[in-house]
């Protein structure tokens, strides 16, 4: 069935806007590498006016008072988008599907997550109201104390590709919740769901200028908002190499910035494990949106008196996965989502051969698909620590192993790394599960399981996967200031 690709413009103050500079960025289809439409590609100019909009909407000078309204107030619309997503799910499904590639069963359970993340903030929007005002003990009865909690002003919020309108919502429903105003930039390489929050927004009758949507280049629309004297917090979700570049023009300002980062994150199958539990785990928390997860347990340490046993498991399995169009009934995994990322990934398995890796399974193009981004599950052995491979984030569907046979050695290989993202265990044993636990050098644990993600509980990494949390209260903490009123009585 043909899709409508909608023909959008930008989104600011309420309304769509057409690029100052009159420019559009194609839309490719990862499956099928046609283009399919395009979205605008916002420069400097756009992002003054956008931001202009973001101030007004939150200055209550101007009589639009975002910021100063109720939690209450703020979180009615906050369901309103819910609903609206909701109710358009089947339609925003699909667009997320064909233009990142994403399976389409993913993406409608993705937009379930979207729905539910805006309700969640509505929740503790409402919260915010009753919590207001919080006093705090002094020493001196000639004095009382109280905390406000207030928004932080305007926020840049800036997201990859992977989850489009999933992890752009991580950002804006807690934003919003807080009473911020925002300009979300979403990534260039899928953009149109973002887009697709607007017209919600517009429909919803969100005040203009609250959430303002940029599409367009990193350099172009992005570095010009990251670096805008009146966005007050960047909060951003990216590369480790995009994150280090805005926070040194961040720093500049002293500006507040929140990184998701990348990452490369390990899973330790200890020998006392139910294999075929096991085995569903590690293929699916790296094989999982196509290896396309920060968070992917893309490192394997098996215990070496199970290691055969369990690689035999994998492989098998592995073949069994459907590579088909994200359209096709039963399709587990797509295309990655561009050109760029799929000779990228190639050149990673190309690199770990010619370093001394043996690939056990997949490394190709899969052969019944002779266009498309597709690369098969690939599983890699006998590789050293020293290899790229096994050091710097893949971002696609390759699973590096190596075998342990202490519970310290495996604790030792899976924290050498520059990256503390997530980490998973898996074991029979729950003293070890603890124990491991943590021990792990990271922001995410998971045990006996691999990449479950609920918006109530804390997301975010250590090292150089980050800092600052997303989701749960910690994600409304991030676009709230601090402020005590001390009065002497
Ligand atoms: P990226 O860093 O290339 O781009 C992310 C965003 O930054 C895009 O919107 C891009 O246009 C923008 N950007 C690029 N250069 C910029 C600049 N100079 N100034 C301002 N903005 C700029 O990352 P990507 O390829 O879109 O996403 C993949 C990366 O994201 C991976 O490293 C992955 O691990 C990471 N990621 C992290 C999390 C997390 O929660 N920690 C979640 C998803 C993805």
């Amino acid at each position: 069935m043909a899709i409508h690709l909608p023909n959008r413009q930008l989104f600011i103050d309420g309304e769509w806007r057409e690029t100052v500079l009159k420019k559009r960025i194609p839309v490719i289809n990862p499956a099928t590498e046609q283009i399919i439409g395009d979205i605008p590609a916002a420069t400097a100019e756009d992002v003054e006016i956008a931001v202009e909009a973001a101030k007004n909407a939150f200055s209550r000078n101007k009589g639009k008072d975002w910021s100063s309204a109720s939690g209450a107030y703020r979180a009615k619309y906050l369901r309103a988008i819910a609903a609206k997503i909701t109710e358009r799910k089947s339609e925003l499904g699909r667009l997320e599907a064909i233009d990142s590639g994403k399976p389409l069963e993913e993406a409608l359970w993705d937009m379930d997550d979207v729905a539910g993340c805006f309700e969640y903030y509505a929740d503790l929007a409402e919260g915010l109201d009753t919590k207001q005002k919080a006093p705090v003990s002094l020493p001196m009865e000639t004095f009382k104390s109280f905390v406000l909690k207030e928004p932080l002003g305007v926020v840049a919020l800036i997201t990859p590709w992977n989850y489009p309108l999933l992890l752009a919502t991580w950002k804006v429903a807690p934003a919003l919740a807080a009473g911020c105003t925002a300009i979300l930039k979403p990534s260039e390489l899928a953009s149109v769901t973002c887009l697709e929050l607007g017209e919600v927004c517009r429909e919803v009758g969100l005040p203009p200028g609250v959430l303002n949507i940029l599409t367009g280049l990193g350099t172009e629309a992005g570095a010009p908002l990251a670096s805008h004297p009146h966005v007050d917090k960047v909060a951003f979700t990216g590369s480790t190499a995009t994150g280090s570049r805005i926070m040194a023009s961040a720093a500049q300002m002293v500006k507040p910035v929140s990184m998701e980062l990348g990452g490369k994150s390990p899973i330790i199958v200890f020998e006392d494990v139910d294999l075929d539990k096991a085995a569903e785990w590690t293929l699916f928390g790296c094989f999982w949106t196509n290896g396309q997860i920060c968070s992917a347990t893309s490192r394997l340490l098996v215990h070496e008196s199970i290691a055969s046993e369990f690689l035999d498991r994998l492989v098998k399995w592995t073949k069994k996965i459907k590579i088909s169009d994200p359209f096709e009934e039963g399709c587990r995994l797509g295309p990655l989502v561009s050109g760029d990322q799929y000779d990228k990934i190639l050149k990673f398995i190309a690199a770990a051969k010619s370093e001394g890796a043996t690939i056990l399974s997949g490394g190709d193009r899969p052969k019944h698909l002779n266009k498309g981004f597709f690369v098969e599950p690939t599983i890699i052995i006998d590789v050293t620590t020293s290899m790229q491979i096994w050091r710097e984030e893949v971002f696609g569907p390759v699973l590096c192993v190596k075998t342990f046979s202490t519970e310290d050695e495996a604790i030792d290989l899976a924290n050498d790394t520059h990256y503390g993202l997530g980490a998973a265990v898996i074991s029979n044993d729950p003293e070890r599960c603890d124990r491991v636990a943590k021990a792990f050098r990271s922001g995410i644990v998971w045990i006996n399981c691999s990449q479950p993600c609920f918006c109530q509980a804390p997301w975010g990494g250590i090292k150089r996967s980050g800092f600052g949390r997303e989701l749960g209260e910690w994600g409304l903490e991030n676009y709230l200031s601090v402020k005590q009123v001390t009065q002497y009585i």
